[in-house]
């Protein structure tokens, strides 16, 4: 795209009007972020949604103090500090759409003013929805008979930008915060939950996962969510909070169930521990969703049918995996024909027994953990993205990529 042959709209009349109706439209469409980038002659709003980049709008470089000091006094930013990156929360109220909807900014120095990104987050009751989640029924039923229990470590394993924190503040929402006490180590913050006691760590003063935990099981909690396992102290504590009484719920950084527990031995700690404290690991990525309205059967060659069948030998016949019909993409307007205009979660819920006590104590490899789990009942994450297939939300192309 040539950003010349683009045009310039310069009729910002009213800074106010511009940042709600850029807002109004920002929550309307569903977009997760807003971009605000100076350069010498222009401003560009760039929005995000689903991954993809909209030109929103191309403003005259005269309007840049204005947009940029509008947007900080909403965040109660200091205006005059622009050589430091700062950041902070917008609670905007639309007065059109009748909605409150919080709006993290983060402002960045760069040789023209400075760049400015806005996170729209989430609305707490989105967070609620178990359809959006995408849980297959039998692992729905095993995460809500873990979660009767509450002394032990629920992990949420997955690469960066795979939605583990949307799905722990789902797990978390199962509480009555009214009837526990519920306390976070956040960094960042992105969802307000009313009466959770959210805590932001801040690292440059030393208030990091680790000497947070050591203040939290101070304070009488009942379920502590630790943001993300990096390290062995913090990992420790977690399960030092866990035998203790706690329940303790976080996210570690590893691509499948079996290899957080391999990850884990790795980082030293006493397989007995890892052993007793660990109840559940919910591993997810994230997918292509076919576009609803273009969707039709398609043939899936020989090779692909041999892989499918492979993969799901543990759980489903051969011969019925001929009788599936798997659907893909034909193009449409309503997906701009780019088919994979939204996504979905799959997932692997590994839930510890006996026997992978077992396996943990004697060290076993991913591999081996693994193996015994699909023994019991575990669907892999591309089993799960198969099944996905054959319920027509992704394709089995999609899935087979995940192996
Ligand atoms: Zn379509």
């Amino acid at each position: 795209m040539n950003l010349q042959e683009i045009k310039i709209n310069s009729n910002m009349w009213d800074v106010i009007d511009y940042v709600n109706d850029m807002f109004d439209e920002a929550i309307s469409h569903n977009i997760s972020d807003i971009h605000i980038e100076p350069t010498s002659e222009y401003i560009l709003i760039r929005f995000r949604q689903d991954w993809e980049f909209i030109l929103k709008d191309k403003l005259d470089a005269v309007n840049t103090s204005s947009l940029i000091t509008r947007l900080k006094v909403l965040a109660q930013l200091k205006i005059d500090e622009n050589k430091k990156p700062q950041d902070w929360k917008i609670s905007y109220q639309s007065e059109r759409l009748k909605q409150k909807i919080d709006i993290r900014l983060s402002t960045l120095p760069t040789n023209y003013w400075e760049k400015v990104a806005l996170r729209v987050l989430k609305q707490d009751a989105s967070l609620t929805d178990l359809e959006k989640l995408w849980f297959l029924d039998t692992n729905l039923a095993k995460i809500k008979w873990v979660l009767e229990s509450k002394y032990w470590i629920i992990l949420m394993a997955g690469p960066t930008g795979s939605g583990k924190s949307t799905t722990l503040f789902w797990l978390l929402k199962h509480f009555d915060p009214l009837k526990y006490n519920i306390s976070t180590l956040e960094d960042p913050i992105e969802y307000d939950i009313d009466f959770v006691n959210q805590s932001q760590i801040k690292p440059e003063i030393w208030y990091t996962f680790a000497s947070g935990l050591r203040s939290l099981v101070r304070q009488d909690p009942d379920i502590i969510m630790v943001w993300e396992i990096r390290d062995l102290e913090t990992s420790k504590l977690s399960i030092e909070a866990a035998l203790t009484g706690h329940l303790v719920l976080s996210t570690i950084h590893t691509n499948s169930a079996s290899a957080t527990i391999q990850r884990l031995t790795n980082m030293d700690i006493e397989p007995f521990l890892i052993a007793s404290a660990l109840k559940m690991v919910i591993s997810q990525r994230l997918v292509k969703k076919i576009c609803p309205h273009c969707k039709a059967i398609h043939n899936v060659d020989e090779n692909i049918k041999n892989k499918i069948k492979e993969e799901l030998a543990d759980i489903i016949d051969p011969d019925e995996v001929d009788q599936i019909d798997f659907y893909k993409w034909t193009w449409c307007e309503e997906c701009n024909w780019t088919w994979y205009k939204w996504r979905m979660w799959v997932h692997e819920v590994l839930v510890l027994d006996e026997a992978l006590e077992k396996s943990i104590l004697s060290k076993a490899p991913a591999q081996e953990i693994e193996k015994i789990a699909r023994g019991e009942w575990m669907t892999t994450i591309v089993q799960d993205a198969i099944l996905k297939a054959a319920m027509w939300e992704t394709t089995v192309e999609e899935a087979l990529k995940l192996g």
